[in-house]
């Protein structure tokens, strides 16, 4: 039997970004949630912000 492959969630999904739609408790953002941070992150406009910069955090972007 095939243990359940976890690559499918987004690798920041244990620790997101402030502006992340899993961090904002809203229904407008349900399906986003469902869509990009269990399954398609790749295709997420804010998992490709921060996976090509890091360090565009909002806290950094805030000095
Ligand atoms: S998929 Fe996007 S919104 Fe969800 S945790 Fe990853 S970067 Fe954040």
């Amino acid at each position: 039997m095939k243990e359940k492959c976890d690559r499918t969630k987004c690798p920041f999904l244990d620790s997101p970004f402030p502006d992340c739609y899993c961090s904002q408790m809203s229904s407008q953002v349900t399906d986003k949630v469902i869509k990009f941070c269990g399954g398609n992150y790749e295709e997420c406009n804010i998992y490709k912000k921060y996976w090509v910069n890091p360090e565009a955090s909002p806290s950094v972007l805030s000095f």
